[in-house]
């Protein structure tokens, strides 16, 4: 099985990582209830996805 010549320095290491990073969610307003929600994602509020519901949610 092949194997590196040599250990990989902390340098090369991290400036191989450089560009890994957590992102932010992209967050939009929910058309039917106007709740913060992920963009492409279910409503947590409203349970809707383009303009149908897709899931229960307690409505009280
Ligand atoms: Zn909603």
């Amino acid at each position: 099985m092949p194997l590196p010549k040599r250990k990989t320095s902390k340098s090369k290491r991290n400036s191989r990582r450089a560009h890994i990073k957590a992102v932010a969610p992209n967050l939009t307003a929910c058309p039917q209830c106007g709740e913060t929600k992920v963009s492409h994602h279910v409503c947590h509020s409203c349970g809707t996805y383009k303009g149908r519901t897709v899931i229960e949610t307690k409505e009280d």
